[in-house]
């Protein structure tokens, strides 16, 4: 177990609320109290795009650097893509943006599954049906045990390698249960059902709310992967209506300051992400990119991935109906192409909130992770059989895109994409700043491309489909063709990895 004996314990959760906030870490990241997100900035950017349209000679100027150089756009920039219209200009700016992606990542698409904990929270936002005082929602805490049983269909049964573990806001969900639930996650094992070999959870990412820096410094020392917070809104006004002042999340500096306190914790891959739909959509991405931008000024480490959750219907709240910012599928896979250009060594997120369709069609706009046979209730996994899949009141929303794995890895591979369950990076120490330069120059993509392979051949030797081993197969063969031209002197050390994969040895990386 982590060493938790410097965290602080609260005696309910009013007492947390009140008390949880570090002042001092956040007046550390806004000297002489300035917000980095500039409003009026930000403000002006819209007024100006509403006012003037885009010019396609400066627009290519921009595409071409961001193309070149891999390095985050001015907000200035990122507001000219914004004025673009024309189709055909939009066209050439999302060929530009899976270019981008094929030069960071080169045709792989990460796999994760969502593992939620907790639905108790103190909080009271007001779109999540998790909110404190939902009397529909059905409260419960994962036990050891219970988390143990969950590790098995996602690890055993559908062959998941990486997860993003989510917990309400609560004492009963405190640092030291998070770390608690990590090491759970690393240490469980269990038999895959073709070869049996032994497989389990390789990277826990973390979905969970801003943390004084101790308390990172102590998940950092079980081993989390990427700390993710959404920022829901960056609008500050926005952002105290959905929040409510007695809540902790009520305080936007300690939740826009968090990415800060854990690049000095040395937690180095931060995910950042906005909850479309609860403020114009140009307001939340101009932000990202401030927030981006600041945090490689103070640490020279961007973020690690975005991610683009919409609002979704949740139980016992209209606001996922009702709010006047809800965005459509096209200005959904425009998000996505700016985003990609603007920031253009991230890693980004699209989970199975989305259609089939919407996430079809996001494939080529340069997204790089998703999620598959997802599910959201607490103990849904391992419940699956025996209860309902999609229930209301036993989760936080909805899901959109119930494609199974099988189903997933075999569409992306018909595609000419390998699913990656590459777990390798952060085990290597190729986390934050070490990670930046080799993303930004193109390294990387080409580097994972033989993990992807050794993972992709574990995953299709231990759980795929014949169908799914029959077209991936195909893949591989293409896949190592690529590896040999690009690495002819390394090649047979990656071979003899590949051939040792296929005999049943697990976990080879490079
Ligand atoms: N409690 C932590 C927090 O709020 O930071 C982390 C867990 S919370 C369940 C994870 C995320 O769910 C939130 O950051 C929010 O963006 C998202 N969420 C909440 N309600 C939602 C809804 N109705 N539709 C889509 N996403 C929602
Ligand atoms: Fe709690 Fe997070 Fe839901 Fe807000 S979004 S109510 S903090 S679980």
């Amino acid at each position: 177990m982590a060493d938790t004996s410097r965290l602080r314990h609260f005696k309910d959760a009013a007492d947390y609320a009140k008390n949880f906030i570090i002042q001092g870490e956040i007046d550390k990241y806004l000297p002489g109290g300035r917000h980095f997100i500039d409003d009026a900035l930000i403000t002006k950017l819209i007024a100006e795009m509403d006012s003037t349209s885009a010019d396609p000679a400066r627009v290519r100027e921009i595409i071409a650097k961001s193309e070149e150089t891999c390095e985050t756009l001015l907000p200035e920039e990122t507001a000219e893509l914004m004025k673009v219209t024309d189709p055909g200009l939009f066209e050439e700016m999302r060929a530009a943006a899976d270019r981008i992606k094929h030069k960071v990542y080169d045709n792989r698409i990460v796999m994760f599954a969502p593992l939620y904990m907790s639905n108790l929270c103190v909080n009271g936002c007001k779109y999540c049906g998790f909110r404190e005082g939902n009397s529909l929602q059905k409260r419960r805490v994962l036990t050891m045990d219970e988390l143990k049983e969950e590790i098995d269909v996602l690890a055993g049964r559908i062959g998941h390698k990486r997860l993003i573990a989510v917990y309400g806001e609560h004492p009963s969900t405190s640092t030291e249960y998070i770390a608690e639930t990590i090491e759970t996650c690393y240490a469980r094992q269990v038999a895959a059902p073709r070869t049996g070999a032994k497989v389990g959870i390789r990277r826990v990412n973390v979905n969970a709310a801003p943390l004084p820096v101790e308390d990172l410094k102590v998940l950092r020392s079980v081993g989390i992967g990427t700390f993710q917070v959404f920022q829901e809104t960056y609008n500050r006004k926005l952002y105290e209506q959905m929040h409510p002042a007695w809540s902790v999340k009520g305080n936007y500096d300690w939740r826009t300051t968090c990415f800060h306190r854990c690049l000095e914790a040395g937690v180095d891959d931060v995910g950042l992400g906005v909850l479309y739909g609860l403020c114009d959509w140009r307001y939340e991405l101009l932000a990202t990119i401030l927030h981006a931008r600041d945090l490689e000024r103070w640490f020279n480490i961007g973020p690690h991935t975005l991610s683009f959750p919409r609002l979704e219907p949740a139980s016992g709240t209209r606001v996922p109906e009702e709010s006047p910012w809800l965005i459509d599928d096209a200005t959904f896979a425009r998000i996505l192409v700016i985003a990609r250009l603007s920031v253009p060594y991230t890693g980004m997120i699209v989970t199975a909130r989305e259609s089939p369709a919407s996430r079809n069609k996001v494939l080529d706009h340069g997204m790089t992770q998703l999620d598959c046979s997802s599910n959201i209730a607490i103990k849904g996994y391992s419940d699956f059989e025996s209860e309902a899949h999609q229930e209301k009141e036993r989760q936080q929303f909805l899901l959109g895109d119930n494609r199974s794995i099988d189903e997933m890895v075999r569409y992306l591979a018909s595609r000419g994409i390998i699913t990656s369950f590459c777990t390798a990076g952060y085990r290597c120490g190729r986390t934050g700043g070490c990670i930046m330069d080799a993303l930004k120059t193109g390294r990387e993509g080409k580097f994972c491309k033989i993990n992807a392979v050794l993972t992709f051949r574990e995953w299709l030797d231990d759980f795929a489909s014949d169908e799914t081993r029959k077209i991936g197969d195909a893949l591989i063969d293409k896949e190592l063709a690529a590896i040999k031209e690009w690495l002819p002197k390394f090649f047979p050390s990656v071979m003899k990895q590949y051939e040792a994969t296929c005999r049943g040895e697990r976990d080879l990386f490079f």
